[in-house]
């Protein structure tokens, strides 16, 4: 690896997708590669500005109401190409909530107009209706990144099509749907989920798992990615999963009134 690693954390629309912290992602990012001495800077990828997979190591895309969606989805459509592309290629991204949505094919709003999602996933997202509950809560997941904890507030439901793979399943709260027990949805190094909280900060083992895909990515399979001391991420997990125990509804809960 070169000696002195250099990455750059692609961060679409963070002046419109952002909604519950997400932008915690990309300062953890940030930070866990600061730790190890990797250089790491965040560049935004606003509207009309392209995403180049040559340019960035890792994508992120956060939350954002149905209107923010909206507000971004031509643009998207214009990125979608490469980014489909690029995800085909194991390149490493994170999609939360408003963002996987509009990574699936489409997301059906609460009006019936249909937003154009960009395929990543092969999933679709209907919002059932303002009279119906919101998915909203603590949420914790099994996953192959082990246990995952955060935090949701939906109104879309996704349905994942067959053969598309999940990112975990639903121990507490609603995930994809509050139906069939999924959570997010995984496609090489591409990695959607509804986990808010922001979801990295406190999950290091999903964090990781990014940036060393963006190393192997980068610098080859040699790269290595040295452990760090998560005592304070172990303990903002150990606390989201214990409010969750509390609050969250076991798997296949239904939706709760906003
Ligand atoms: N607007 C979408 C929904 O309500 C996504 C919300 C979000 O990003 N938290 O399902």
């Amino acid at each position: 690896m070169s000696d002195r690693p250099f990455l750059r954390i692609g961060y679409l629309y963070p002046d419109v997708m952002n909604l519950y912290g997400d932008r915690g992602n990309a300062i953890a990012l940030k930070r866990r590669c600061e730790a190890r001495g990797i250089e790491a800077e965040v560049v935004p990828i606003g509207l009309g500005e392209p995403f180049d997979a040559r340019s960035v190591d890792i994508l992120l895309i956060g939350g954002g109401q149905d209107r923010e969606q909206r507000r971004v989805a031509a643009d998207l459509q214009e990125k979608g190409p490469t980014i489909r592309a690029a995800a085909e290629e194991g390149f490493p991204m994170l999609a939360v909530c408003g963002g996987f949505q509009l990574f699936g094919h489409r997301y059906v709003d609460h009006t019936g107009e249909v937003i154009p999602g960009i395929g990543v996933f092969d999933m679709e997202t209907r919002h059932p209706g303002l009279r119906a509950d919101r998915c909203i809560g603590d949420i914790v997941v099994e996953s192959p990144f082990g246990e995952l904890a955060g935090f949701e507030n939906h109104g879309g439901r996704t349905y994942l099509a067959p053969g598309q793979e999940p990112l975990g399943r639903v121990v507490r709260g609603f995930g994809n749907n509050g139906e069939d027990g999924t959570e997010g949805a995984r496609r090489g190094n591409a990695i959607g989920t509804y986990l808010h909280g922001s979801v990295l900060p406190k999950n290091p083992v999903l964090a990781d798992a990014l940036i060393a895909a963006a190393l192997r990515r980068r610098y080859g399979d040699s790269a290595e990615l040295p452990p760090l001391d998560d005592r304070y991420e172990a303990m903002a997990h150990a606390a989201a999963v214990r409010t969750a125990e509390r609050r969250a509804r076991p798997a296949r809960g239904a939706g709760r009134r906003a």
